[in-house]
């Protein structure tokens, strides 16, 4: 029986977080492994450097509230995570908070640049910073969003974050669509696994809609803890509203490990039931079906029709090229007069890493008629 424990939180103050944290600990008989540990790697989701109030990245109050506890029993700390693209990890860790945690409580920020790394065949080429492998116990700090490429993403989906950033462009070129990617995530989690004392979710202001970085900031009010990642996300995803054994991270996790739903219990404040009331799972659900259909071997025929392409917003666009330099299709090109980047759509994967990389909001989806016209009948299909 996996146990998950999720509880109420409604601000980001952090005594009331250590004491639901605390709970989650307690009630998942975490603490007696805690004490034989000597050194804990945190490992948040820091998709980018953007600020807390974004909601993209783990808030730095509840990664304090897991500092305290580790504190109080004499753990040594350190934390890291590689941002997506080009993004340097100390801005990173400057601009989400994590650089103030480090120098309030005096754990240790790795920088991935002089970190080294471990590579590991599986279904890929696989390169992981040396830190994570290396460490004696690591506790996921994930975030509660919705995820356009992935449906969503909680605590199996955090751990793509120990693939350097500009690696992980090449395992999206590898896996240009959604199922083959949801393989590559589950082989990375395979790789980290053993290490992974704990996982909580950061629930309190998580994200839907057009997740993980574009989406609507929403108020969940929850934190979510399990000893084993499957059974957190399958819980954390039905709390949004979706099925999760059609998360396909989820589903390909849990057969691979030749886990049973059934054999997850969920306690605390919240009803097995229990749906998030203001949560939109839509909109990700829509993306998530068009880009599985543009993405089957039918795709010549079907994308005449049914096409979508990331468009980019020469009014919101500030020429940074951070899509550019990231593009797995070596898609875009932006020169010295272009006031957003060009697309090849016949290079284009549709990846949606552009979307998810750009801090200005400036790239989105466009639809062709037909597309959008498919998406409501599925959905109207679905009510
Ligand atoms: S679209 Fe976004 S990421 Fe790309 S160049 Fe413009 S601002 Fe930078
Ligand atoms: S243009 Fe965007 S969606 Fe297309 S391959 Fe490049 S990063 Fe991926």
């Amino acid at each position: 029986m996996h146990k998950v424990i999720a509880k109420k939180c409604s601000s980001y103050d952090i005594p009331k977080i250590k004491n639901a944290i605390d709970s989650i600990f307690t009630k998942t008989d975490f603490y007696p492994t805690l004490k034989s540990l000597s050194s804990v790697l945190l490992k948040p989701n820091l998709l980018g450097a953007y600020p807390p109030d974004r909601a993209i990245t783990t808030h730095p109050n509840l990664v304090a509230a897991v500092i305290e506890i580790l504190k109080d029993h004499k753990i040594a700390i350190s934390l890291m995570d590689n941002p997506g693209g080009t993004v340097s990890t100390m801005k990173a860790y400057q601009l989400t908070g994590m650089e103030n945690l480090a120098k309030l409580y005096g754990i240790t920020l790795i920088n991935p640049v002089k970190n080294g790394i471990y590579t590991y065949n599986k279904n890929a080429k696989y390169i992981v910073s040396k830190a994570f492998i290396d460490a004696e116990a690591i506790i996921n700090l994930a975030k509660l969003k919705t995820h356009m490429y992935t449906l969503y993403t909680g605590a199996i989906k955090n751990f793509y974050g120990i693939i350097p950033g500009l690696a992980k462009s090449n395992l999206h070129r590898l896996a240009p669509n959604p199922k083959k990617f949801a393989e590559f995530v589950v082989d990375i989690y395979e790789i980290i696994q053993d290490k992974v004392a704990f996982n909580l979710i950061d629930g309190i202001i998580g994200m839907d809609g057009n997740g993980p970085s574009t989406g609507d900031v929403k108020k969940f009010n929850l934190v979510l803890g399990s000893k084993n990642a499957i059974a957190l996300d399958y819980y954390a995803s039905k709390f949004m509203g979706f099925e999760p054994e059609k998360i396909p991270i989820t589903r390909i996790t849990a057969e691979r490990e030749g886990l049973d739903f059934n054999d997850f219990k969920l306690s605390g404040d919240f009803e097995e039931n229990f749906v998030l009331p203001n949560c939109n799972i839509q909109a990700s659900k829509r993306k998530n079906l068009l880009l599985n259909l543009l993405t089957v071997p039918l795709k010549g025929v079907i994308k005449r029709f049914f096409w979508t392409i990331p468009y980019f917003d020469p009014k919101k666009c500030i020429q940074c090229k951070a899509c550019v330099k990231f593009c797995p299709g070596k898609a875009l090109t932006l020169d010295a007069n272009d006031l957003a980047p060009k697309l090849d759509t016949q290079k284009c994967i549709l990846c949606m890493c552009c979307v998810e990389i750009c801090s200005e909001h400036a790239v989105s989806l466009k639809k062709s008629f037909l597309g959008k016209m498919l998406i409501q009948e599925h959905d109207a299909s679905k009510a």
